[in-house]
């Protein structure tokens, strides 16, 4: 291996050199206590800043061993290493270097919550770190003076402070201790949800609204949530000890309540629940169950060899819907197709919000029903269906309802919110569906879930281009898949995973496999190996995030170019 020498003496022979010599410097650089690797050096200043990696051994990091003893405490040490480091980037003196990109530094950004990335890995004998740096230049010439400056003084300032246990300050290890057992309760938490038969918890005290449509921060000043008597619980979790707040049983609850009252805002919190929040965020103590899948109309997604028989029968088209396949699906059929797909990943909780669902998949009134005779009606309307998911198949539903009573009738649990606050109606609710004669209109049918058999049958490619946009798109060689209504996608880099994944997909599965194995060996690989292992060597669409199976599995779905068959 080099040493850092190797790279005093290269680099004053570059001076004023044209940009391509920096190349010469890809390779790895014993730092003394840790490794400088320079993996892929961009080919000039405006180009995608050149990508490098910190690498220590784990006698010289010295963080404790006990902080790596599950998963949960693994990714949240990740997660901490990560926010020093970037905190330390962003405290950094912002003067321009040279040209483009020069002596800018930046690494995988972190948001309110704790996920599965590759910026920071720690594993049995080291951790690494990979950061982005753009090489120092005026117009194309190197300037190596600059250079000098951000190897020599700069990165091992960085180094010295993120990557060393024994360098972190008090407050900051007692931060990540706090992180740490934070990670255990939430784990703790979860593990409740399943014991006792709940498909979610909410906390008392918890700040559910955020800044704004288009901030994940909490809302300053906002009514913290308190839980209806009826369906307070307590907890108590191994650090924090007892906490109460509101269980929301397996089943099917409706929530209801005047507009503006913060329905969609419970329900968000909820989709949002699957992941792990950090420290101050407000949502600590919200956990759903880590399949849930929000459920809504996609008008004009692209649907592959579905079965929505269940829902969709009988069209004017003649088209067989056990088998459906359409590039520009109705409101309907869209969201028929999300609720199957998403029994296909194995989701079991189904959150639903009359705001973004399609009216004609959820009701059918009386006056219509005689209008348009039933032979003339494709749709049967989840309501014709859900007692019977929910009972026979253990799917649980928990959906935001403003108008359509008929749920009420349905509904194991009512709540109302009300300025914010909720409340049990379930009694009240039955007393009025029995009053107006609506109680069991839709008893328990014998519904049955479809076959999951869809297969996969790529093509043989050459190396794919990934690319991706906020959290809207993926690129697949220029090929766009639209994953922006997948609402529970909340890191940029989670589409960055999925392009990475996709392709990955796209290159190495055997023709015929079926998704949902592919999706479960995939993820239990992730487990024993780590995520790296799918990014590609030259990793180029920045910093990936892990996105869930189930988003993953929905990302294929809507795969226009996918070849998928059914059977
Ligand atoms: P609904 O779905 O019942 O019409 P929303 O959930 O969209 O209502 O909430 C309406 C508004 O109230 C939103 O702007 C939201 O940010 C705000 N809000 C929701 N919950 C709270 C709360 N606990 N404290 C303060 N404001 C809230
Ligand atoms: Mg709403």
């Amino acid at each position: 291996m080099n040493k850092i020498e190797d790279l005093r003496r290269m680099l004053p022979k570059m001076d004023h050199k044209s940009y391509g010599m920096y190349k010469s410097l890809a390779g790895s650089y014993d730092y003394g206590r840790y490794v400088l690797h320079i993996d892929h050096v961009q080919g000039d200043p405006f180009a995608s800043p050149s990508r490098l990696r910190f690498e220590i051994s784990k006698r010289n990091h010295g963080f404790p061993e006990e902080y790596q003893r599950s998963k949960v405490r693994k990714l949240s040490l990740e997660d901490q290493v990560l926010r020093r480091f970037g905190g330390s980037l962003r405290r950094m003196d912002k003067s321009v270097m040279g040209s483009g990109k020069s002596g800018r530094i930046t690494t995988c950004r972190t948001g309110q919550k704790v996920m599965e990335r590759i910026a920071v890995v720690f594993s049995e004998d080291k951790m690494e770190l990979r950061f982005e740096m753009g090489f120092p230049a005026r117009g194309r010439s190197i300037l190596a003076r600059e250079m000098g400056q951000l190897l020599f003084e700069v990165l091992p300032k960085l180094a010295e402070s993120c990557l060393i246990y024994k360098n972190w300050d008090a407050k900051s290890k007692e931060r990540l201790q706090s992180a740490i057992w934070l990670a255990d309760d939430q784990e703790a938490l979860r593990k409740e949800l399943e014991v006792r038969g709940l498909a979610a918890f909410v906390a008392d005290g918890s700040i559910l609204p955020r800044e704004s449509g288009v901030s994940d921060l909490p809302m300053k000043n906002a009514v913290a949530f308190s839980s209806p008597p009826e369906k307070r619980i307590s907890v108590t979790l191994p650090h924090k000890g007892e906490i109460t707040g509101m269980g929301i049983p397996e089943g099917i609850t409706v929530v209801t309540g005047g507009g503006y009252h913060g329905k969609s805002t419970l329900l968000k919190a909820l989709e949002q629940g699957v992941y792990n929040h950090i420290a101050g965020d407000g949502r600590e103590y919200v956990a759903a169950r880590e399949t849930a899948m929000k459920i809504r109309a996609e008008d004009g997604r692209s649907v592959k060899h579905t079965d929505i028989s269940m829902f969709i029968n009988h069209l004017p088209n003649k088209q067989d819907t056990t088998d459906f396949s359409t590039e520009n699906a109705s409101g309907s059929t869209s969201q028929a197709a999300n609720l199957i797909e998403a029994l296909e990943t194995g989701s079991r909780l189904l959150l639903l919000d009359e705001d973004t669902s399609a009216t004609n998949f959820m009701i059918r009134d009386k006056v219509m029903a005689r209008l348009v005779s039933e032979e003339k009606e494709p749709i049967t309307t989840l309501l014709c269906h859900i007692r019977s998911l929910s009972e026979r198949h253990g799917v649980s539903f928990i959906i935001v309802v403003g108008s359509s009573g008929d749920y009420l009738s349905v509904a194991d649990c009512v709540l109302q919110m009300d300025h914010y606050e909720v409340k049990d109606v379930t009694k009240q609710a039955k007393a009025i569906c029995e009053s107006e004669g609506i109680l069991g209109l839709y008893p328990e049918d014998d519904t049955k879930l479809p076959v999951f058999a869809r297969k996969l049958m790529p093509e043989k490619t050459g190396r794919l281009k990934v690319k991706a946009m906020g959290t809207d798109t993926v690129l697949i060689d220029r090929e766009s898949i639209d994953v922006r209504y997948l609402e529970q996608l909340s890191d940029d880099g989670q589409t960055i995973g999925l392009a990475y994944l996709m392709a990955w997909i796209l290159s190495n599965v055997k023709k015929g496999t079926e998704i949902c194995s592919l999706a479960d060996d995939i993820y239990q690989r992730i487990d024993k190996v780590g995520f790296e292992y799918f990014v590609s060597k030259n990793y180029s669409c920045g910093q990936p995030v892990l996105p869930r199976k189930q988003e993953l599995m929905a990302c294929i779905s809507r795969y226009r170019q996918a070849k998928l068959e059914r059977k």
